[in-house]
C-alpha cells in the first residue's frame, strides 16, 4: 500500500493532477475501456492468458479510481478484480504498464446482540444500518427455523459477524462466523467450521444453497484463489473458480436449478455457459468442447442435467472444466457449496468442531450478558483509494444506500 500511495500521491503533489472515482459500466469489457481512454490494445494483447482472464473478471458497477494529470491525460487507473486483488495500469515511458496489486484492506469482527420487535431482518437492519448482515442472518436458518410462527417479541438473537473495510467503507459482504436465536425458550445456532461450511450444534451440516458437482470422476487441478503469489513470475494471480481436468467429451452437469443466462464463447473463457439460481447465485461453466444441444440463453435447467461437454477452448490449456460460483456478482468459492458425500462431523472433525464450538458459545453468552449493541455501518461519502484530500468524488444517494462496490 505504502508503495501504491506514493506512486500516486507523488505525481498529486508536483502538478495539479487530479483523481476520479469512476464506475465499471454494463457491457464495458477491458478492451473497450482501453479503447475509451485512448490506450493501446496491445495492453491487453500483450498480457498472457492468465492476466487476460483476470480481465474478464471486472464486475459491472464496480468503483474504480483513475488519475490524469494537469493536462487530463491518463495517468494510472486502479480497478478491482475482486476484493484482494486488483489491476494496476500506469503511464510508463510513453506507454503502459500493466500489473495486478493486492488490495489492502481491514478485516473487522463486529457482534452484536438484538430483541426482537418485528422480525429478524427488520430488526438487524435497524440495529446495524445493513440490510447485508440482516440477510446473512436470515439466510442462515432459513431452511432449518421458522421465524414467523415461532417467535415472539424479545426473543434474543446473537450474530458475530466479519467484513472486510477498505478506508472505513464495508468492502466485502459481511460473512456470518456463529449465529443464535431463541425461540420459545429453546436456542438455535449456526457455526462456520474451518471447513468453511455452517453445521447446527450437533455437527450436522445446515443445508442452505448446495450445489452438484458439475463433472463426475473428475479430479480437482486447480483451486479457488483471490488473490496468491507466483513464486517464479513473481506476479499475483487469482483463479476465481475450481478446475476440474476430464477427458474431452466429458458430460457437464448443471450444478443447481437455475435459468441459463449465457451460452456462447468469449475469448477467454471460450464456449461458456451462465446459470441463475436463487438467492443471488450464478454457476459458469468454461472452456466448453460444445454445449449440448437445446441449451440456450433463457432456458431453465434442472440440478444434474447435462449442458455440454469439456473441452479446452478459449485461453486453455488442456481439457478441463473451468467452474466458477458467483453471489451477487461476486466469485466465491464454490468448495463451500459444492456437495460432498458426508454432511454430518465425525471423528477427529467432530472433536475440532466441538472445540470451535465451546469458544463461539463462550462468546455468545458474554454478548447476552452484557447485551451488546451493534455498531452502525458507516456509509463515509468522500472516499477514495488515491487521496481523499484531491479525490473529486461524485457520490449520489442510491450510491450510499449501496453498500456493494
Ligand atoms: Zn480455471
Amino acid at each position: 500500500m505504502v508503495r501504491i500511495v506514493v506512486l500516486i500521491a507523488l505525481p498529486l503533489m508536483l502538478f495539479a493532477a487530479y483523481a476520479e472515482n469512476m464506475r465499471w459500466k454494463n457491457g464495458e469489457t477491458f478492451l473497450t475501456f482501453l479503447e475509451a481512454n485512448k490506450m493501446p490494445q496491445s495492453l491487453y494483447y500483450d498480457l498472457d492468458k492468465e492476466d487476460q482472464k483476470l480481465t474478464e473478471e471486472i464486475i459491472t458497477g464496480v468503483e474504480y479510481q483513475v488519475l490524469f494529470d494537469a493536462n487530463n491525460s491518463l495517468e494510472q487507473v486502479l480497478i478491482p478484480v475482486n476484493d484482494e486483488l486488483q489491476l494496476h495500469l500506469m503511464r510508463k515511458e510513453g506507454t503502459f504498464a500493466f500489473e495486478a496489486l493486492p488490495i489492502i484492506s481491514e478485516l473487522r469482527r463486529d457482534a452484536f446482540v438484538v430483541k426482537i420487535e418485528n422480525s429478524p431482518y427488520i430488526d438487524i437492519t435497524n440495529a446495524t444500518g445493513s440490510s447485508r448482515v440482516a440477510q446473512s442472518f436470515v439466510n442462515g436458518f432459513k431452511n432449518s427455523l421458522n421465524f414467523r410462527r415461532d417467535l415472539r417479541k424479545g426473543d434474543p438473537l446473537v450474530m458475530i459477524y466479519t467484513r472486510k473495510y477498505r478506508l472505513g467503507k464495508p468492502f466485502t459482504l459481511p460473512r456470518l462466523e456463529v449465529a443464535m436465536i431463541e425461540m420459545r425458550g429453546k436456542r438455535h445456532y449456526l457455526y462456520l467450521n474451518s471447513d468453511e461450511r455452517y453445521y447446527n450444534e450437533k455437527g450436522n451440516e445446515v443445508e442452505g444453497f448446495l450445489l452438484a458437482r458439475p463433472v463426475r470422476n473428475a479430479r480437482v487441478s486447480s483451486g479457488f484463489t483471490k488473490r496468491r503469489f507466483h513464486p517464479i513470475l513473481k506476479r499475483y494471480r487469482a483463479h476465481l473458480g475450481i478446475d476440474y481436468a476430464a477427458r474431452r467429451g466429458t458430460p457437464i452437469m448443471a450444478a443447481g436449478s437455475g435459468k441459463i443466462i449465457f451460452a456462447g464463447y468469449t475469448r477467454g473463457y471460450g464456449n461458456l455457459t451462465k446459470i441463475r439460481h436463487k438467492d443471488g447465485y450464478m454457476t459458469l461453466y468454461a472452456h466448453q468442447k460444445s454445449f449440448k444441444r437445446g441449451i440456450g440463453r433463457g432456458k431453465y435447467v434442472k440440478k444434474g442435467q447435462v449442458i455440454g461437454y469439456v473441452g479446452t477452448t478459449g485461453l486453455s490449456t488442456g481439457p478441463h472444466l473451468h467452474f466458477g460460483l458467483y453471489k451477487n456478482g461476486r466469485a466465491v468459492n464454490p468448495a463451500r457449496v459444492v456437495q460432498v458425500s458426508t454432511n454430518k462431523l465425525k471423528a477427529q472433525k467432530l472433536k475440532a468442531f466441538k472445540e470451535l464450538k465451546a469458544e463461539l458459545d463462550d462468546e455468545i453468552e458474554l454478548y447476552l450478558e452484557v447485551e451488546q449493541q451493534a455498531e452502525q455501518v458507516t456509509l463515509f461519502e468522500n472516499t477514495c483509494y488515491v487521496d481523499p484530500d484531491t479525490c473529486q468524488q461524485i457520490v449520489s444517494k442510491e450510491d450510499l444506500m449501496d453498500e456493494t462496490l
